[in-house]
């Protein structure tokens, strides 16, 4: 068939079950069908080869796309248009994929249920009464509801591997610096990554073999070769040596959530692999770091949301100052002002040594831990999150509830570490689990591997 009858059906798939889902903040049908006429052209002339050729997808609504609305899922830029591409958005295009649309996601990347969207809540295929998790919650149900086959999500705390925890599906946060972050609207510079997210590991391999590379203009992207990433999907695991983590099973964990996960360990077990208890003893202040590094990070980066360049510009200022405070107040929703209070907080002269500084010093013992860990085992096994998917709005009203989502995750983005989520079944509730996998760094295609063996 061609890739105008794919990108159809997911248009149609998506007038469908986007109204119920809000997957979506932007389709963009009319340049998606353009763009699928020129493609199926350029592949019967021969032009373009290769796995991206004719694919549709999407791309977290973070990622600039040139002419397309991209708005961070906040109002301070629900009206900006990118004059240009993103390093990966850039690399999809040339490789011959098709945009479908822009997807939801928590305003910023901040959140992990997808309720801080200043364009509404994204629900749960599995149960429409369930958040999809987040950041990268529309990106999850995207792909779990079938309405692309590939999208990229970011991932600074657990936005990638969280939600698809949540949503049955498979999502990968590669090494940082494995993949330019050019163009990727900045939340924590020093944790974010992007990746894909698709309902295999071999679909997230294609992906990471058309985005993964240097790119001069991240300073961070690293230069080191790309290997194919499909290459070793079906070596064998036998004599893997698997670490689980015993904070990772401690107190907090879901005991439903748990069993699957003993179900999954088990069967890797059969299939050669070598169990191992480690230990991360630092892991439990990874989330009181991470909520110093990470709103630091965010209070500089969104300093550039001004008013004056780009995004939601207030009526009649009075002056300068009343421009910035009222733009920025208007603009920006509760859980973006809240890090941004408690980052310009924990910068301020005075408060910086006793908090950023300190907690830059704790990250790299959380960093140490995963070192001495993988003296002993070639990849760490746990959950992704210690519960399944929640309900909508339960926990919208209580941020340390919601912090606490992560507490698996943010070690991994602390070290940066590659880490990624797989499915591997339902527990009682009804609800998929997700398996974490945490590789060490580079080890993307031994990551892959493992996960693919598992289906
Ligand atoms: N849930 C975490 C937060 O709110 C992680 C978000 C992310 O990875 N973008 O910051």
């Amino acid at each position: 068939f061609s890739v105008m009858e794919a990108t159809d059906a997911y248009l149609d798939r998506i007038e469908r079950f986007n109204p119920e889902l809000n997957a979506y903040i932007t389709v963009t049908r009319e340049s998606a069908q353009a763009q699928a006429v020129d493609i199926d052209n350029r592949i019967r002339k021969g032009e373009l080869t290769g796995a991206m050729a004719g694919v549709p997808y999407a791309l977290k609504d973070l990622f600039c796309s040139e002419g397309v609305r991209t708005t961070c899922a906040s109002n301070m830029l629900s009206n900006f248009i990118s004059p240009y591409d993103a390093h990966v958005a850039e690399k999809l295009k040339a490789a011959g994929g098709v945009l479908l649309g822009k997807n939801n996601m928590d305003e910023f990347a901040m959140g992990s249920s997808n309720e801080t969207s200043a364009f509404g809540n994204v629900r749960n295929p599995w149960d429409t009464t369930k958040v999809p998790g987040g950041s990268s919650g529309g990106g999850a149900a995207t792909i779990a509801a079938r309405l692309a086959p590939m999208t990229l999500g970011t991932d600074t705390g657990g936005s990638i591997r969280q939600p698809a925890s949540f949503c049955n599906i498979t999502g990968i946060k590669p090494t940082y610096g494995r993949i330019s972050r050019y163009g990727m609207i900045a939340f924590a510079s020093s944790l974010d990554q992007c990746g894909p997210m698709a309902p295999s590991a071999e679909d997230c391999a294609i992906t990471l073999n058309v985005i993964a590379g240097l790119d001069s203009r991240d300073s961070t992207s690293v230069d080191l070769p790309v290997p194919d990433y499909t290459a070793n999907l079906n070596d064998s695991i036998e004599g893997l040596r698997i670490g689980l983590p015993k904070e990772f099973f401690a107190e907090g964990l879901d005991v439903q959530v748990g069993a699957v996960i003993d179900r999954a360990i088990k069967q890797f077990q059969a299939k050669g692999a070598i169990i191992k208890e480690v230990t991360l003893p630092n892991s439990h202040l990874a989330v009181p770091v991470y909520y110093v590094v990470a709103p630091a990070e965010c209070s500089s980066n969104l300093s550039r949301f001004d008013g004056v360049r780009f995004g939601h510009r207030c009526e009649n200022p009075k002056d300068l100052l009343d421009l910035y405070e009222r733009s920025r107040w208007e603009g920006f929703g509760d859980e973006v002002k809240r890090r941004i209070m408690i980052g310009t907080y924990a910068l301020s002269a005075g408060y910086y040594d006793a908090y950023y500084l300190k907690a830059q010093q704790v990250r790299r013992l959380i960093k140490q831990d995963f070192e001495a860990a993988f003296k002993d085992v070639d990849v760490i096994m746990g959950p992704s999150c210690p519960t399944t998917a929640f309900g909508i709005g339960a926990k919208k009203d209580d941020p340390i509830a919601m912090y606490l989502e992560d507490l698996y995750t943010i070690p991994v983005s602390l070290a940066g570490l590659p880490g990624m989520t797989f499915p591997i079944g339902f527990a009682t509730d009804g609800l998929p689990v997700g398996m974490q996998l945490v590789g060490n760094y580079f080890e993307e295609a031994r990551m892959l591997n493992i996960a693919h063996q598992y289906q």
